[in-house]
């Protein structure tokens, strides 16, 4: 018989940390020693140290020049210099967060399949993991699902793109901008990372900006704007579609170096091209555009694989959302997910997913009596 918690929670990025955070705060303990009788927890994630996806992002990228980032719940970031790299600071007070509240979180514990056990729809679920050289599996009551999209970078397919002579690589992949000097580079997006690596692959190399349709440019941003793009991602989840981009509802904000940029000609923007060959890409009217490297700032996806085995999918291609929880389906919870994907929702959502969750252990306790 494999182990059992009442809730498994998968990522230990803001969203799982935060769920973890509620979870000690509504009495549950971790699931590895726990005295029988407690309700139980258990965070596995896939890194091999604190950070979530903040462990990946590149070094150029400041606590200056990130959008803002809201304390995980309970305690506040440290007083830090704006130019620290978000991937030095982010980290560790994600690890000080963790160690402090006593989370214990299992790393590197990457989660493979999450499967019904039977066909009962209250039954537990079997979340089957590996890491480290080993694999086992979990017996779960619920799983708060908060494993990000940072490990799903999506490329879009091209005609001719496995001809390329150069280097294509994804926002995913990216180091610094010193890696592309002298080269001539496409960068592909209309996202907030397309237009900030632009900017400063532009310092170094010749670039060419793609983007499938003309980016809508905005001055400010206020926190009605920021609720109106929430609610558009939640109305889109609520009807079972794929949640969209941020910036998709959002558009780009104007800050000083992109204002920089723009009066370099850095964001004269191309409508994008139709096909690919070994040296550069073809525009719409044909014009071939020699470049070296395709960098592709072309967005994530949800990491979602895992949770295939529970078909979840929507007949729109998404996963049919009511708040955290997916509809009809009480013992799945997604944070991070559509419109908690930032650092503020993750927050709040790892608070709703644990209210509820306990609503609802607390009905199946009763039903059980
Ligand atoms: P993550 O931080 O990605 O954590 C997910 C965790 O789950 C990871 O540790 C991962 O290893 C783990 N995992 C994944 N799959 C599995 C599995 N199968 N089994 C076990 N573990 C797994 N938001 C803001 O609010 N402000 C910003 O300034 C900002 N800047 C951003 C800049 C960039 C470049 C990007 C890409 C995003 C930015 N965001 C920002 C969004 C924000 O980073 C996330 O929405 C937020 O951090 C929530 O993180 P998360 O916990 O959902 O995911």
């Amino acid at each position: 018989m494999p182990p059992t918690a009442d809730v498994v929670v998968i990522g230990a990025g803001q969203a799982g940390l935060s769920a973890a955070y509620h979870l000690r705060r509504r009495g549950f303990v971790p699931a590895v020693g726990a005295p029988s009788g407690e309700r139980t927890y258990l965070v596995l994630d896939a890194e091999d140290g604190p950070g979530g996806a903040w462990r990946h992002r590149w070094r150029s990228l400041r606590m200056s020049t990130v959008n803002g980032i809201h304390d995980l719940p309970g305690i506040e970031q440290p007083d830090v210099e704006p130019e620290a790299a978000s991937v030095d600071v982010l980290p560790a007070y994600f690890g000080d967060y963790e160690r402090e509240l006593g989370l214990a979180v299992a790393r590197p514990v990457r989660v493979r399949r999450v499967e019904p056990t039977d066909d009962d729809p209250g039954g537990d679920l079997l979340v089957r993991w590996e890491g480290g050289g080993r694999s086992g599996a979990v017996l779960a009551k619920a799983i708060v699902n908060a494993t990000g999209t940072w490990s799903k970078p999506f490329w879009p397919a091209y005609p001719g793109q496995e001809t390329f002579r150069g280097r294509q690589l994804h926002t995913a992949d990216y180091v610094r901008a010193e890696d592309f000097a002298g080269r001539r580079v496409a960068v592909v997006g209309g996202g907030i990372s397309a237009v900030q690596l632009l900017e400063e692959v532009s310092h170094v190399a010749q670039t060419f900006w793609f983007t499938r349709r003309e980016p809508v440019w905005r001055d400010s941003f206020d926190s009605q704007d920021g609720a109106r793009a929430v609610a558009m991602v939640a109305d889109r989840v609520r009807e079972g579609l794929p949640p969209s981009s941020v910036v998709s509802v959002t558009g780009l904000i104007h800050t000083p170096s992109l204002l920089a940029a723009e009066a370099r000609g850095v964001l004269d923007r191309r409508p994008m091209f139709t096909r690919i060959v070994p040296d550069g890409v073809v525009a719409p009217d044909g014009e071939l555009v020699p470049v070296d490297v395709i960098f592709w700032n072309t967005g994530f996806r949800a990491a979602l694989d895992h949770l295939r085995p529970l078909h979840l999918r929507a007949a729109g291609g998404g996963i049919r959302m009511d708040g955290t929880q997916v509809d009809g389906e009480p013992r799945v919870h997604l944070i991070g997910y559509g419109p908690s994907a930032s650092t503020v929702g993750a927050n709040r959502a790892g608070r709703d997913a644990v209210n509820r969750l306990v609503r609802h252990l607390d009905g199946a306790a009763l039903t059980a009596v």
